[in-house]
């Protein structure tokens, strides 16, 4: 039976790697187009409306290519936790991932609770952020209002 068992998580564990190898091309290849298409320079004298656009557009690629990256480290952790045997187990609590989660999220390296957790932390760190920014930006206008005049 032990030899059974054995082949049989020999069998997931290539299944797996192959699936994560082929995700990981997936998302290089889209890098790498996504790279291609970004603006080299902005030699050309345009008018600003084009401009912002232009800024827009490179932002949103830019965040794409940022997500993008993110995806291949986390699929390049998968593959490394495959190869030292604690694929599927919560990097958090150690806690075993449910088969469900890692079918639809083959590179989770959190269990439900853990990934929630963390998400709601994200949340309230990106929230003060914004908060921050916020801030600035109005201290930056109160700034900019010229004094001396009423
Ligand atoms: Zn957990």
């Amino acid at each position: 039976m032990a030899r059974n068992r054995r082949s049989t998580d020999q069998e997931r564990y290539l299944l797996l790697k192959g699936m994560l190898r082929e995700r990981r091309r997936e998302v290089q290849e889209k890098l790498r187009s996504l790279r291609e298409t970004l603006p080299v320079e902005a030699a050309v004298v345009r008018d600003s409306e084009e401009q912002s656009v232009d800024d827009f557009v490179t932002e949103v690629d830019m965040a794409l290519m940022q997500m993008k990256s993110e995806t291949l480290s986390k699929i390049d952790q998968a593959i490394a936790r495959l190869e030292d045997g604690s694929y599927g187990l919560c990097q958090e609590c150690d806690g075993e991932i449910s088969a469900a989660r890692l079918k639809a999220l083959p590179f989770a390296h959190l269990c439900r609770a853990c990934q929630e957790e963390a998400e709601s932390t994200l949340r309230a760190a990106r929230e003060a952020k914004a908060f921050a920014r916020l801030q600035k930006e109005l201290a930056h206008v109160t700034l900019r209002t010229p004094t001396g005049r009423r």
